[in-house]
């Protein structure tokens, strides 16, 4: 639909031959979820599909065209410079999702860039996907990931790499900016159009139905920037190009999980003055979805451009009360509390000061709580050096949980079910990637995918997986756009 409706949205465009396709990673779990034959697939010709070599039957590749806010700093021209839409594929549910492939060579928007991408990022945005999907969260996941038989400049030389991505669509606050920036008001329209139609086909027949949309992707990146924030999921590039109308998480370049609670957790090597910490997510979702709102003003239903300033104003305002309510929700489960109470905001407040303080483990700390609320408080204490704040926070939480009738063991399983024993651990993630582009050993990333597709049940023998990276593992660093 979108090479036959969108015609000035992106330039058709074809993959560069690779010398040796091979597929490294198969997703037979999304593959069948798509109605998609792993048989047919997972296969030298599917390796060229995977690779962007071969073309599949019928299918018109794009590159597409966007801008963006990065850092703050407006760039007009960016787009798919290293990727192409193959098409759309209908899934037996009708659901309609994009097959994209990322790395697959130069386009008309790679700037300076080499088009490419190499199997260490490649295999981090495929872990991550799986794992954030296996969290219940909203995200693009991955198809496959192969390799092209080049070798790949980078800090070091790795192995080629191509990305599948499924996504339930790739149109981003940074499309609707492209237009905007250039005064398009009925390619704007066109892009809303279609955005309604493929993602809130409701609104078809509201009488406001831009002001609708507008308020539906603020509710959906709401809450899915307060999922992230519930599971210590730091995105590390909120430009406004990587922030999806859908409502997916998209765009795994420098992301990490934070291990030891602070606010101020950033890991991107290129975010140097922490405008995508983990505390300042909700208040940049805000600021994209400003950006977002704007490029909607001429469309909105208001009788003057001052009043649709207003309307797009206000919208963009109610984030923060709506962020809020998701977020609290999210802490209370992540407490074993069902029911919602004047103070809860500042009982997690009152705990996540005693965690800032000694930096304790985000995962682990959930995890342990769920054992005090079977009377056993020394997994919580063990976490801390300093005991008397989080002993007194612990009585607090005992007094709110007393106030619902839950039974220790059912708020015990509750609580099992929504915090996560299994993350991806900064020290797993490398290990699984170096293994992967240095020794051409696709194991450790198999095991950990494996891991991180039952996140929330302990199984034996998997405490490597679980704990803290080791002291020796160091200060973590990542890194994008490779
Ligand atoms: P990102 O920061 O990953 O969201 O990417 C920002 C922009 O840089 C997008 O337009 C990408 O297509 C482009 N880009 C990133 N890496 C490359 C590359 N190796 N070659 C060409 N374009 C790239
Ligand atoms: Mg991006
Ligand atoms: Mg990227």
């Amino acid at each position: 639909t979108f090479a036959r409706d969108m015609e000035d949205f992106y330039v058709a465009w074809k993959g560069e031959n690779a010398p040796a396709p091979e597929i490294k990673f198969f997703n037979d779990d999304l593959a069948s979820s798509l109605g998609l034959d792993s048989k047919e697939l997972n296969t030298p010709d599917g390796a060229r599909i995977f690779t962007g070599s071969g073309v599949p039957q019928g299918a018109n590749p794009l590159a597409q065209v966007y801008a963006g806010h990065q850092f703050g700093g407006f760039s007009q021209q960016l787009g798919d410079g290293r990727a192409l839409l193959l098409g759309e594929i209908v899934d037996p549910n009708g659901e309609r999702y994009d097959i994209q492939l990322k790395g697959s060579g130069k386009t008309p928007f790679s700037r300076g860039g080499d088009g490419k991408a190499v199997l260490g990022p490649v295999l981090r945005e495929y872990i991550m996907g799986e794992a954030m999907h296996a969290l219940g969260i909203p995200t693009t996941r991955a198809l496959a990931a192969a390799t092209t038989g080049e070798k790949v400049y980078r800090d070091a030389i790795q192995p080629g790499a191509v990305l599948t991505r499924v996504a339930a669509s790739h149109i981003r606050v940074g499309t609707f900016q492209f237009f905007a920036a250039r005064g398009e008001v009925e390619r704007i329209r066109q892009l809303a159009d279609y955005s309604i139609q493929r993602h809130y086909p409701h609104l078809i027949d509201s009488r406001t139905p831009y002001l609708d949309f507008l308020k539906l992707v603020i509710e959906a990146q709401a809450a899915l920037v307060a999922s992230w924030m519930s599971i210590g999921f730091i995105h590390g590039v909120m430009n406004t190009d990587n922030v999806t109308i859908s409502g997916e998480t998209i765009d795994y370049g420098p992301c990490a999980f934070m291990d030891g609670f602070d606010m101020n957790t950033v890991y991107s090597s290129i975010d140097r003055g922490g405008r995508y910490a983990y505390g300042n997510q909700p208040t940049i979702a805000q600021w994209n979805l400003a950006r977002f709102a704007e490029t909607l003003i001429p469309l909105l239903e208001a009788p003057d451009q001052d009043a649709a300033v207003e309307m797009a104003t206000e919208a963009v305002t109610d984030f923060s009360a709506i962020y809020a309510n998701h977020w609290l929700d999210r802490m209370r489960a992540k407490m074993g509390l069902k029911l919602a109470q004047e103070n809860d905001g500042a009982l997690v407040k009152d705990l996540f000061q005693a965690m800032q303080n000694e930096g304790v483990d985000f995962t682990l700390f959930f995890r342990a709580l769920a054992e005090a609320a079977n009377g056993n408080e020394n997994a919580v204490l063990s976490l801390f050096n300093k005991r008397d704040e989080i002993s007194a926070w612990l009585e607090s939480w005992k007094a709110r949980c007393n106030a619902e009738s839950t039974a220790p063991n059912q708020r015990h399983k509750a609580m099992n079910a929504v915090n996560p024993l299994y993350i991806p651990r900064n020290h797993k993630v490398e290990e699984a990637l170096t293994a992967a582009w240095q020794d051409d050993d696709m194991e450790p990333a198999k095991k950990l995918l494996d891991v991180l597709s039952n996140p929330f049940e302990e199984r034996d023998r998997l405490e490597e997986y679980a704990n803290p990276a080791p002291a020796d593992f160091g200060p973590y660093k990542t890194f994008c756009g490779t």
